[in-house]
């Protein structure tokens, strides 16, 4: 950023929790202007040695920057902050873009807001915890207006990684979030359970934890291979029919089950893979489990 000018860009981050506190450190490491603002006082101290503005309220923060990024735990906190008429009104003529995380149909009412409000607004979605913000390591998913997230990018690109614009929808970077955000929590689940049926059978987490990297290592792969099946509309199971997968899903039902351990979250499992069995699809592969569920959503 153009520190050597006097005339840096200004932006304000909303939300010191560890994410926006990380948002902000890496503006001012940018040697961006930077002014911040939370709802609970004092989260902006260190923030402010390091040469950051506190404002006194949210108000005089977004009045600051021609920019601001609201971060907060979620769209209902993010309102409470923003939609307060003298907020709002500051805000008018200027850019918000909001990280926070919250579903798809948030995103898009937020972008409805802000368009009846004079605001100019893009969504985006942090993939990467906040360590990460500020190195290559960070990833950034934004939607919303192309022109307006290319008028910012210079700004966004101070923090670090890789920045994604996915498109005009504004609720397209939280669909994304919310898909992966799937995968995220569902294989933690599996590890978390996977760790306490492990302890019953005097296996120690660091023990399995080799191993538990070369199944994890497997996935990625197969993401590649089944976006090409699905998006084609095939379903192959000649490597692992979903027969055999139900078969293997239930010995670790019955494994859990002895040792006294919740199998709720292989039952759900195994009980979708028995379904599309029913159906007739026992030859298929797992993957046939996203079409059989997408039914009911009519897609
Ligand atoms: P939290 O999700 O815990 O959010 C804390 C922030 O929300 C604080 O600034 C808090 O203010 C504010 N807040 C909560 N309720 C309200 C309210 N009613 N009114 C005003 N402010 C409120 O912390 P993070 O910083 O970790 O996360 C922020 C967002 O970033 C979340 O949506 C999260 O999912 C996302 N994210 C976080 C990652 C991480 O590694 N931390 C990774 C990827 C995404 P106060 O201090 O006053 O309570």
């Amino acid at each position: 950023m153009s520190s050597n000018t006097g005339q840096q860009p200004a932006v304000t981050v909303l939300g010191l929790g560890p994410m926006g506190r990380a948002l902000a450190g890496a503006f001012l490491d940018a040697g961006l202007r930077t002014t911040v603002w939370n709802r609970t006082p004092g989260r902006d101290q260190e923030l402010v040695v390091r040469g950051a503005v506190g404002a006194r309220s949210a108000e005089e923060a977004v009045a600051a920057s021609p920019l601001t990024v609201v971060c907060v735990v979620d769209y209902d906190a993010a309102d409470a902050i923003l939609r307060p008429g003298a907020v709002t009104g500051a805000l008018k003529g200027r850019t918000l873009v909001n990280l926070s995380a919250d579903t798809p149909a948030r995103a898009r009412e937020s972008a409805a807001w802000a368009a009846g409000h004079g605001i100019d607004y893009l969504d985006g979605a942090i993939m990467t915890p906040a360590p990460t913000i500020g190195t290559p390591d960070a990833v950034f998913l934004h939607s919303g207006p192309q022109d307006l997230y290319h008028r910012h990018r210079p700004v966004l690109d101070a923090l670090g990684g890789t920045h994604t614009h996915l498109g005009e929808d504004p609720g397209r970077a939280a669909a994304y979030d919310i898909a992966l955000l799937d995968i995220f929590w569902t294989a933690m689940a599996g590890y978390a359970h996977a760790l306490a049926l492990a302890k019953a059978e005097g296996v120690t987490a660091r023990e399995l934890a080799p191993f538990a990297q070369g199944i994890g290592a497997i996935l990625p792969p197969l993401f590649e291979e089944f976006a090409e099946d699905v998006d084609s509309g095939g379903f192959s199971g000649a490597i692992n029919p979903l027969t055999s997968a139900a078969s293997s899903m239930a010995h670790i039902i019955h494994t859990s089950e002895a040792h006294g351990i919740d199998a709720g979250v292989m039952r759900a499992t195994e009980g979708l893979a028995r379904r599309a069995i029913g159906l007739g699809h026992g030859g298929d592969g797992f993957i046939r489990v996203a079409e059989l569920l997408g039914r009911s959503a009519g897609k």
